[in-house]
């Protein structure tokens, strides 16, 4: 059993202006790619050829001898995740149960942007913003390079890339400008609101 790269929930050329067809065609076309091809040779063989990603993991978190089977297979999970945190219809304002929830957690929509989007900038290098669920309560997270909630027993409900791949195509430097077109326009609350259950 082989770990599978999914398919894109959209076209390549969906999420644009914000997201680029081109930065989708390198993004998932060869990163996230090369990290699905990665892992099923890093497992060939072994205890974990015939395990699923979140057994992978579970099973190699904090690991150092195992660092590369983690980073390959949690980058493969925090990838097919983030495309389901976008969506062409996303963006803006949430609605059902996850908009309660936000003002419950940071006061309202506006303060609950700002620090999703000052987590994402402030990120140093590589990495991740996220929102998640710790404790039934919303909060927001970062990790850094491949690093991912699960690892960490928090439940994700929406998460940001923010290695430079994900917008140096559109955006170069700016990554602020990149993380608040993605806030604005592009996150995915039908999904969201599917993760609280
Ligand atoms: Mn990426």
């Amino acid at each position: 059993m082989a770990i599978l790269l999914p398919d894109l929930p959209y076209a390549k050329d969906a999420l644009a202006p914000v997201i680029s067809a081109n930065t989708l065609e390198f993004h998932y076309g060869k990163h996230h790619k090369a990290y699905v091809d990665n892992i099923n040779k890093l497992i060939a063989g072994g205890e974990l050829a015939d395990a699923d990603l979140e057994t992978i993991i579970e099973k190699t978190a904090g690991d150092a001898s195992r660092a590369g089977i983690f980073n390959n297979a949690a980058q493969v999970w925090n990838h097919t995740f983030y495309w389901q945190s976008l969506s062409p219809k996303g963006g803006g304002r949430p609605a059902g149960p996850i908009a309660a929830k936000i003002d419950t957690a940071f006061g309202n929509y506006d303060k609950f942007t700002e620090e999703l989007k000052n987590a994402g900038a402030t990120q140093f290098g590589s990495g991740w913003a996220w929102l998640v669920l710790e404790g039934g309560q919303l909060k927001i997270t970062k990790t850094a390079n491949a690093d991912t909630p699960i690892a960490h027993g928090l439940k994700p409900i929406l998460t940001i890339d923010v290695w430079e791949h994900a917008y140096y195509l559109d955006y170069q430097n700016r990554r602020p400008d990149y993380l608040g077109a993605v806030v604005e326009k592009l996150l995915n609350w039908d999904f969201a609101n599917r993760n609280l259950d």
